[in-house]
């Protein structure tokens, strides 16, 4: 019997329509008592001013740890440490520090010319000015931004370097991919903790299409799995629970020991995953499923 990994949860700030869901979402959600709940911040600092509202919110709630994700796109150090700063004065201590992408899509990232220049920078900031645990994404598929050979396990080696406790990857499907990404971590001599990120497959057709955009491979056993189950909700529901519990099982069989559900604001699929792994016990489920 393998331990219990640290389990995570990833939110988006709602929109004015659906921020009552997104609250009872959360409630549901701090019922498993993830080890903390991310809060993820609009490309380019769009959407800032409710990433903001959800953070205090949270640290209000006195609910699951709250942890900021920051980028550095569009903004003056100044900016950026302004906009951290007031998040750690108010309870903030654990943040995910992203390079981020370009408001255009697809565009090359361009520096803001009085910013910091990349995830690194932004870590030693952030520890300055007094995080206490920063974490930075990892890509065990070649980020489209990949320079080459081993480029981004020297990237990656540098963001530790700059002060990361730990790296969150991109989701992918198939657990050899997270596997040999992980061995090749360990042979750059990095020894600090790789976060399985996983993605459910919600709805296949948007998982798809966002996978594409991100660099992350689709395999044809997904889309045979899943394409046939479009118009059967209780079928496809069942499906993504069952994908998402054999590749974290055969994860944690190999060691891994934490994993970040990136929710997109569903409970249900987060909910029923961590029960069929056993990631929550039956009395905090049944309150989760109320
Ligand atoms: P980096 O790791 O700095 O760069 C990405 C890749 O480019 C590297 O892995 C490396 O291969 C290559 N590279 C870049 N610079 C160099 C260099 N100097 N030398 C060698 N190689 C280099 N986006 C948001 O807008 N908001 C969010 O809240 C958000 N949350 C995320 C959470 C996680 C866990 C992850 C994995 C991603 C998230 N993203 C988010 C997406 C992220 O902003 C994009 O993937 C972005 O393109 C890269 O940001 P990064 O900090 O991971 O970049």
């Amino acid at each position: 019997m393998s331990r219990m990994p640290q389990v995570s949860f990833e939110v988006f700030p709602p929109s004015p329509k659906t921020e009552d869901r997104f609250w009872t979402t959360v409630a549901r959600l701090a019922v498993l008592q993830p080890a903390y709940l991310s809060v993820t911040y609009g490309a380019g600092g769009s959407a800032k001013d409710r990433s903001d509202a959800v953070l205090r919110r949270l640290l209000r709630l006195r609910g699951p740890q709250p942890a900021a994700h920051l980028s550095v796109v569009d903004a003056s150090r100044a900016e950026t440490d302004d906009l951290a700063k007031g998040w750690i004065d108010a309870g903030v201590t654990r943040f995910v520090a992203l390079r981020g992408d370009m408001p255009e899509m697809g565009a090359a990232f361009r520096p803001h010319p009085d910013g910091y220049g990349g995830a690194a920078e932004l870590t030693s900031a952030l520890k300055r000015l007094g995080a206490t645990h920063v974490s930075v994404g990892a890509y065990p598929e070649p980020h489209p931004d990949h320079r080459g050979g081993d480029s981004d396990l020297a990237h990656l080696h540098g963001k530790f370097a700059a002060g990361a406790d730990d790296a969150i990857t991109q989701y992918v499907f198939e657990p050899e991919i997270f596997l040999r990404y992980r061995d090749r971590v360990a042979a750059a001599g990095i020894d600090k903790p790789i976060v399985a990120g996983i993605m459910p497959v919600f709805d296949f057709a948007k998982v798809s299409s966002f996978s594409r955009r991100c660099g992350a491979s689709v395999p044809a056993w997904l889309d045979a799995r899943f394409a046939p189950l479009a118009d059967q909700p209780d079928a496809h529901h069942a499906a993504a629970v069952e994908t998402a519990v054999s590749f974290c099982r055969r994860l944690q069989g190999e060691g891994v020991e934490a994993f970040h559900i990136y929710t997109l604001n569903r409970a249900e699929l987060t909910i029923d995953i961590c029960r069929d792994l056993g990631w929550a016990t039956p009395a905090r489920l049944r309150e989760a499923a109320a």
